[in-house]
């Protein structure tokens, strides 16, 4: 392992936290590169917050090691971390307008660090470029009972990133607005992160949001590292099948393969008709079925497809008696507007070509090609 000296880089090095007999997070072991807008993504209780909460300061881990900018923080006072939280419920002064809410950080320093603190100038200076980036220049006198809850949002991303902080962690930062807003604050963000230069560590539960705005993908379950990488990587190399189902929607299909479980895309499906008997098979994994809810979804349609018998890799009928409850006799394609339109009770035969498929052994580990 290198260890990195640059500012805003992250190391975490069999990192444990425990409370009590529970384990949180368990010797966690993983890298954050500075500038990366890193996104954790996880099941509810899988210890994104955990993590968040570790690296801000506000908690210890049990056992392990926390690098921020290649120094241990161990020994480190938490304030010192170059690393500022903007928390999930925003937590504004509601007595205090916009521009004293940006500021009060910065007063408070300049008032406990005389000299090394920043001028009265210097913060008019700052609140003012922040309150630019982030588009509340003209709401700087209003409270915050006065805004909505995007604006809110930024003011407390604004009273973070005045600072200047090498790190920035953003728990949970949409889940508060509506689905439209949610659009565009997380244009915000990315505009934001490109401005800043700061590692920017966002938790969310959402994987379409993980997808789209990462970077770098952190999935997590059960207090450790499923896997990490690119949103690309993860989406066409998932390692195991916990991350196959839980980055990209619709999730996954999985069906048992021998000892373990093949799975496939609903858009890698090409769908040809099914009572094209006797035609040549066509090379690739064939499923039959017959369609059993169609749903429009704007550009085209999802729809899942309740399986009789299985069909095998040349076409040969499968008698599958493995009782596997996950291969669960439904799948899910999807098709694109142009392409076969489906209606219920259609009979189906998906082919999904052998590049497309994903083979993952009886642990659910992904088999190397
Ligand atoms: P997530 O953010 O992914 O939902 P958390 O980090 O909040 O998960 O929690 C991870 C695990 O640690 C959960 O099992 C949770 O119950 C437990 N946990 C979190 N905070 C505490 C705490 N203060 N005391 C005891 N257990 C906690």
């Amino acid at each position: 392992m290198t260890t990195s000296t640059i500012a805003g880089d992250i190391q975490l090095v069999g990192l444990t936290k425990k409370y009590g007999a529970s384990t949180a997070l368990n010797a966690l072991d993983l890298h954050i590169p500075a500038g990366s807008l890193t996104v954790i993504v996880g099941p509810s209780g899988c210890g994104k917050s955990t993590l968040l909460r570790v690296l801000s300061g506000l908690e210890t881990a049990t056992d392990g090691e926390l690098l921020i900018g290649g120094l241990p923080v161990a020994g480190q006072d938490a304030g010192d971390r170059d690393v500022a939280m903007v928390f999930q419920d925003y937590a504004l002064y509601p007595h205090m307008t916009v521009a004293a809410n940006l500021s009060f950080g910065l007063r408070l320093q300049a008032r406990h660090d005389r000299r090394g603190g920043p001028s009265k100038a210097e913060i008019a200076q700052r609140v003012a470029q922040v309150g630019g980036l982030l588009g509340l220049d003209k709401l700087l006198h209003r409270r915050p009972a006065e805004l909505s809850g995007g604006q809110r949002q930024r003011v407390a991303l604004g009273r973070a990133i005045i600072r200047r902080p090498g790190v920035l962690l953003l728990d949970e930062p949409l889940s508060a607005l509506d689905s439209q807003l949610r659009a565009s604050a997380r244009g915000e963000i990315l505009r934001l992160h490109r401005e800043i230069g700061a590692t920017l560590v966002l938790v969310t539960h959402d994987q379409h949001e993980a997808l789209s705005m990462a970077t770098h993908l952190v999935v997590m379950d059960a207090g450790a590292v499923a896997q990490s990488g690119t949103p690309e990587e993860l989406f066409h190399a998932p390692a195991t099948e916990f991350v196959a189902t839980f980055v990209g929607s619709p999730a996954m299909n999985l069906q048992p393969e021998g000892d373990g479980r093949v799975g496939w895309r609903a858009s890698d499906a090409r769908i040809s008709m099914a009572d094209a008997a006797g035609a040549t098979t066509p090379d690739g994994l064939v499923v039959e079925g017959t369609t059993e809810t169609c749903e429009f979804t704007g550009d085209g349609q999802q729809v899942t497809v309740r399986t009789g018998e299985r069909v095998g890799e040349r076409g040969e009928r499968v008698d599958d008696r493995s009782g596997d409850r996950s291969g669960d006799r439904t799948f899910i394609i999807t098709q694109r507007e142009g392409e076969r339109w489906l209606r219920v009770g259609d009979p189906v035969r998906a082919v999904i070509p052998p590049s497309q498929l994903h083979h993952f052994d009886r642990n659910g580990l992904r088999r190397n090609a």
